[in-house]
């Protein structure tokens, strides 16, 4: 998660805030065009209505969702599937086969099983037979998409949980929205994945907060500047279960179906457009620091946060660096 204007000076007494509540969190929307207060209400409703869209498309938490839909549809028939649902789950399974299988949306039933999905929390370990059986099924390579149709199936039962891409969709919806409805200097935050277009002010880039990875108060470890740019993060520190004083992250590792387990906290990505960055944030929090080499590869401005000790140890990939400048790079990575 990330914290957002959390750095706002006098300068920025300006912007307006708009808020509401979607996805089991908060969105947060910071306006530094001017606007009229009739014309506030009305925004304010228009990012509502863009979120409860995407919300009825690719929630696992509404048993009516087109995605629990397509969760439902017998195994091995087609199922035509809305244009957003269908970019987001191309989007999704091109970065598996670019990750190697790290993300992996085919994951649902194995996240119900460790309990952070719709389905009761068990607070305990899952039974060894239950978990390889639901592995079994599993596996990006099972769904099908057919874009010119329109249509997918999978040819397993897995069940397809879009959260840590969904969010990120809804972020650039709401972007679009608000270019269309013709503004340009805005901040979207929907619980840590924000998107941040032009400026908070006159020569003022707007500037995230990168928080300690550590369940309690709210600190910003890092600030960096962004402009025209998304930001998502993923961390194992706010949504976790613990058994015998064992945290179990909420990100499963698809490979053995455990969730992950490394010293990497948290991972910061940034992208033009936030599903992207979501989904990488995700996919870089399975493979920890062994997907920096996957990052230089494909160029991903990527920043990690790695516990050492009591310590925090930063890492950033190259592309990362070239985004925030040589000076600002090595005051982050001196913990500044
Ligand atoms: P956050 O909720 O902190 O923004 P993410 O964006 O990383 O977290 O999304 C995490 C969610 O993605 C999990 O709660 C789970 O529903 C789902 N998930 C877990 N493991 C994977 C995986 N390997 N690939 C894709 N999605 C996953």
């Amino acid at each position: 998660l990330v914290l957002a204007g959390c750095t706002d000076k006098p300068a920025e007494s300006e912007v307006k805030r708009l808020e509401g509540a979607i996805f089991g969190t908060f969105w947060m929307v910071s306006l530094a065009d001017p606007v009229s207060d009739s014309r506030l209400t009305e925004l304010r409703q228009g990012i509502q209505e863009t979120l409860e869209r995407v919300d009825w498309q690719m929630s696992t938490w509404k048993p009516e969702s087109e995605l629990m839909q397509l969760n439902a549809h017998p195994v091995g028939e087609w199922r035509p599937v809305s244009a957003d649902l269908m970019r987001v789950l191309a989007l999704s399974q091109e970065i598996s086969a670019q990750s190697d299988g790290a993300f992996d949306i085919t994951v649902g039933n194995l996240v119900n099983l460790w309990s952070f999905g719709p389905e009761q929390r068990p607070d305990s370990i899952p039974e060894p037979e239950l978990l390889a059986a639901r592995l079994e099924t599993a596996g990006y390579q099972g769904l099908e998409l057919d874009s010119e149709a329109g249509t997918a199936r999978r040819q397993a039962d897995f069940f397809i949980d879009l959260s840590g891409v969904a969010k990120g969709f809804g972020v650039d919806e709401v972007a679009r929205y608000l270019a269309a409805e013709g503004l340009q200097n805005y901040l979207v935050n929907i619980g840590g994945d924000i998107v941040a277009a032009g400026q908070r002010a006159a020569e003022q880039s707007w500037r995230i907060g990168i928080e300690l990875p550590h369940s309690g108060v709210q600190v910003a470890h890092h600030i960096i500047p962004v402009t025209n740019m998304s930001v998502a993060t993923s961390g194992d520190y706010r949504n976790y279960f613990e058994v015998a004083g064992q945290r179990y992250s909420h990100t499963i590792n698809p490979v053995t179906g455990w969730p992950i387990d490394h010293r990497v906290a948290s991972v910061t990505v940034l992208a033009p457009e936030n599903m992207d960055a979501d989904a990488w944030a995700t996919a870089m929090m399975v493979l920890g620091t062994e997907g920096l080499p996957l990052a230089e590869t494909m160029g991903l401005r990527v920043l990690m946060l790695e516990r050492q000790g009591e310590d925090w140890v930063t890492h950033l990939s190259s592309a990362m660096v070239d985004y925030l400048g040589e000076e600002k790079a090595q005051s982050l990575l001196q913990g500044g």
